[in-house]
């Protein structure tokens, strides 16, 4: 199979454009239009094989983690999808391996209504950078530096069930063949949080996803606001935003999953605490579950309290790829 035939056969689809869109794959070019008066907003994320996937990642769930993890960093700035590109290096053209992939890619680029644009193909180590494009109203994006003293903090979801995954994976931690499957479900196949990024515009101050860690990525809010945070390790404990499967986990494996695992793909965001109300109005209306954690002090420092309010010393540094 040649190259044109190729992207015509797994990456072009048939069917009209969304608004978004008027021209797609198969020119020079792709033409986007964001509505009057929106910012693009764009984002880019590689995922090379051996580093962000195992070589035998069912190639479908690989799909869509790709998309998700760029759906994302969206999500983290309140900005709705336009479209994306795919930049794809393959060893070979292996038709399995690439019917699985994009129809990962393409049932959540339907779900989400970003559709693939363009792109790029070539022969190569397997390696995919796919780069989104999205439109936020001048002013209402969820920028990471918008955190005050007394704003609360607050996370989406669940955190931990990645890296608990991963650490069984990687023969670090024996577990269930049930919980394995739960928690390798939110490994390989995150859920984008954009529809709460979209109903947090206008109420949080600030946000990002937790692609690292919750540490550090709240560490990214805070150091771009000036600001600190104190969280009560109580109130997660106490919170929705541990699966069962991660609280019956040893206690520091637990903390480790909850706090430095990484790959969760969910919204750490702060708001003014006089936006309680809204912030659980916004969950509501994403149908997303989130969890109050703490709160942003002036003192610039990440810190954690336990459950009788001791500090908590927590040498957690997030995932650094250069570590
Ligand atoms: P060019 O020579 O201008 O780089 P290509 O031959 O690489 O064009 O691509 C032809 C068309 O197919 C372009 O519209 C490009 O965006 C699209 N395309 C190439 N690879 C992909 C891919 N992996 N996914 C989606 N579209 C692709
Ligand atoms: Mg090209």
């Amino acid at each position: 199979m040649g190259e044109f035939e190729l992207i015509r056969h797994y990456f072009q689809r048939p069917g009209a454009n969304p608004p978004g869109v008027v021209l797609g794959v198969g020119d020079d070019c792709a033409l986007l239009q964001p509505e009057a008066g929106q910012r693009l907003a764009i984002s880019t994320d590689m995922l090379v094989e051996g580093r962000h996937f195992f070589p035998d990642v069912d190639p479908a769930a690989l799909g869509h983690k790709a998309l998700a993890v760029n759906l994302s960093d969206l999500a983290a700035m309140g900005a709705q999808p336009l479209g994306c590109t795919l930049a794809l290096a393959l060893p070979r053209a292996d038709e399995a391996w690439l019917a699985g992939f994009s129809q990962g890619l393409f049932a959540l680029a339907e779900a989400e209504a970003c559709p693939l644009v363009g792109g790029d193909t070539t022969k190569g180590p397997l390696n995919l950078c796919i780069t989104v494009f999205g439109q936020v109203p001048p002013g209402q994006e969820l920028r990471r530096s918008g955190a005050r003293a007394g704003d609360e903090v607050w996370v989406s979801g669940t955190v931990g069930d990645a890296r608990l995954a991963l650490e069984a994976l990687l023969g670090e931690t024996p577990l269930p063949p049930d919980v394995l499957a739960r928690s390798r479900q939110r490994l390989e196949r995150p859920t984008p949080r954009l529809a709460l990024g979209l109903a947090l515009r206008g109420i949080a101050s600030a946000a990002a996803d937790v692609s690292d860690g919750l540490c550090g990525d709240l560490g990214h809010i805070l150091a771009a606001s000036g600001v600190g945070a104190e969280l009560e390790l109580g109130a997660l404990l106490a919170s929705s935003a541990l699966s069962a499967d991660l609280r019956a986990r040893p206690r520091p494996q637990l903390l480790r999953c909850a706090l430095a695992g990484g790959d969760d793909y969910e919204l750490i965001f702060t708001a003014p605490a006089a936006a309680r109300e809204a912030v659980l109005q916004a969950a509501r209306s994403a149908d997303t579950p989130v969890s109050r954690l703490g709160r942003i002090t002036t003192e610039a420092d990440l810190r954690w309290r336990d459950e009788s309010g001791q500090p908590l010393d927590l040498a957690l540094a997030s995932f650094d790829h250069f570590a």
